[in-house]
C-alpha cells in the first residue's frame, strides 16, 4: 500500500505550476562500468526536449526542466559513480522552479523511463511499493536473535544479539537430582528473559515501521514459545513461520522469506478483493469500474484505490487542476482550461487519490469482475436525488 506519508513532498506539488520531471533509472552493474547510464540519460533528455510538448512550454518552464536535467546528471555523477554503491535503481522527482527534489533508491531493478508532466509519474513507484511491502523477519534461538527488515528489496538488520552469559547446557549425569533441576530452572529463566527482550524489541520496531507482515524463523519449538510472548499488536501481523536452523546463512533465510511473502501477498489480495465484492454487493462503501471510481475521487470519497497492475485507460485531464474526465469535453468545469488527452489517465487518478490523503493498492491478480479498478469509500455511495 502506498500512502500520502511516503510521498509527502511530491504530493505538495500543485499541478498548476511548472511541469515536474519524473525519472526512473536502472543501474546494470556491468553497464555502469562503461558509464552507459549517462548515455541513456542524455538520450532521454534529448528525446524529451525534441517533443512538441516541451517546445510548446513557456520559456520559464523549459528553463526549469533544463535545470532538472542538470541536477539529475550532477547527482548521478556525484552519488552513483562511486564504487561500492550497489543500489539497483532510483526514482527522482524534480521541479527546479518549485525547489522540489525527491529521490528514492531501490534494491531491485526498475524499468528506465522519464516523464515530464503536470503531475509526477507515480505508477512505477506505487507498483514497486506494492510488490515489495515492508516485512520483518524475527529469527530466534535460545541464546541468539536477529530482527531483519525487508523493504523495497533492501535488507536492514535492526537487532543482532548473542547472549554470551547464557549458562552452559546441563550435561546428563553431571549433577545430582536437586542441583540439576535448579540449574535447568536457571537456564529456563535466562532463555525466557532473552525471548522477552526480543519480543519487546519487536513491539518497538512494529510501532516504528508498521510492518505489513512479520515472519518468525527458527526451530519450531522455540518459535511456539516465543510467539506466546509477543504483544498482540505484533502477533496480529505474524503471517507465517520460517523453519530454519539457527546457523542457517542469511541468504537461505531470505530465500524462504521471499517465498512466503508471495503467498502472503496472494492471500492479502484475495481478502481485499472479496471485501470489495461485499461492499459493492451491499451497496455500501465500495465501487468498481473507472467512471464510478473517478466520480468518487472527485467527491473526495475514496479511502483506498485498487488498480489492477497492467490496467491503463485513456482519458482527459486538466493541466491546471488535474480534474479528470472519461469522455472528451472541451473545457475543465472548474477553471475553463482546455483538457488534454492522455493514454494512461490511471496515473493521474493515482496522483489525485494520494493527494487527497487516501491510499493506493496495485493488485497483481485479475480484477476483471471489477472492470480492473475500484475503491473502498470513506462514506457510503449516495444515489443522486
Ligand atoms: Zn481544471
Amino acid at each position: 500500500m502506498v500512502t500520502e506519508k511516503q510521498l509527502e513532498a511530491i504530493l505538495q506539488y500543485q499541478p498548476d505550476s511548472i511541469p515536474i520531471t519524473s525519472l526512473y533509472l536502472s543501474f546494470d552493474q556491468e553497464a555502469k562500468k562503461q558509464n552507459q547510464h549517462k548515455i541513456v540519460l542524455k538520450d532521454l533528455f534529448r528525446y524529451k526536449t525534441e517533443k512538441s510538448y516541451f517546445k510548446n512550454l513557456s520559456e520559464e518552464a523549459q528553463e526549469s526542466i533544463k535545470r532538472d536535467f542538470e541536477k539529475i546528471q550532477n547527482y548521478i555523477s556525484m552519488e552513483y559513480d562511486r564504487d561500492g554503491d550497489a543500489k539497483q535503481s532510483l526514482a527522482i522527482f524534480s521541479c527546479s522552479s518549485e525547489d522540489l527534489w525527491e529521490m528514492h533508491s531501490f534494491q531491485m531493478p526498475m524499468e528506465t523511463s522519464m516523464v515530464i508532466n503536470p503531475h509526477p509519474y507515480l505508477r512505477p513507484f506505487v507498483e514497486a511499493a506494492n510488490r515489495h511491502r515492508n516485512y520483518a523477519i524475527i529469527l530466534v534461538d535460545r541464546a541468539k536473535a536477529r530482527i531483519l527488515e525487508v523493504k523495497l528489496g533492501d535488507v536492514v538488520e535492526h537487532l543482532h544479539v548473542h547472549e554470551q552469559d547464557m549458562p552452559d547446557q546441563v550435561k546428563e549425569g553431571d549433577f545430582g537430582g536437586t542441583s540439576e533441576r535448579r540449574i535447568e530452572r536457571h537456564i529456563n529463566t535466562h532463555v525466557s528473559r532473552h525471548l522477552k527482550n526480543i519480543a519487546e524489541k519487536a513491539m518497538q520496531l512494529q510501532q516504528e515501521h508498521d510492518y505489513k507482515w512479520v515472519y518468525i524463523g527458527g526451530r519450531q519449538e522455540i518459535i511456539n514459545e516465543f510467539e506466546g510472548m509477543l504483544h498482540s499488536y505484533v502477533k496480529d501481523r505474524v503471517e507465517d513461520h520460517i523453519v530454519v536452523e539457527p546457523h542457517a546463512p542469511l541468504e537461505e533465510v531470505l530465500e524462504k522469506a521471499r517465498k512466503v511473502e508471495q503467498e502472503s501477498r496472494k492471500n492479502y489480495e484475495d481478502q481485499t478483493l472479496s471485501r470489495l465484492s461485499d461492499e459493492i454487493g451491499s451497496g455500501q462503501k465500495g465501487i468498481s469500474g473507472f467512471p464510478g471510481t473517478l466520480n468518487a475521487q472527485q467527491r473526495g470519497q475514496i479511502d483506498t484505490l485498487l488498480v489492477q497492475e497492467d490496467f491503463s485507460t485513456k482519458g482527459y485531464y486538466c493541466p491546471n487542476c488535474n480534474f479528470l474526465a472519461v469522455k472528451e469535453q472541451e473545457k475543465c468545469p472548474l477553471d475553463d482550461s482546455i483538457l488534454r488527452r492522455t493514454p494512461d489517465v490511471i496515473d493521474n487518478l493515482i496522483f489525485n487519490v494520494l493527494k487527497q490523503g487516501a491510499s493506493v493498492e496495485m493488485i497483481s491478480q485479475e480484477m476483471d469482475r471489477f472492470d480492473n479498478v475500484g475503491a473502498f469509500l470513506r462514506f457510503p455511495f449516495q444515489k443522486s436525488e
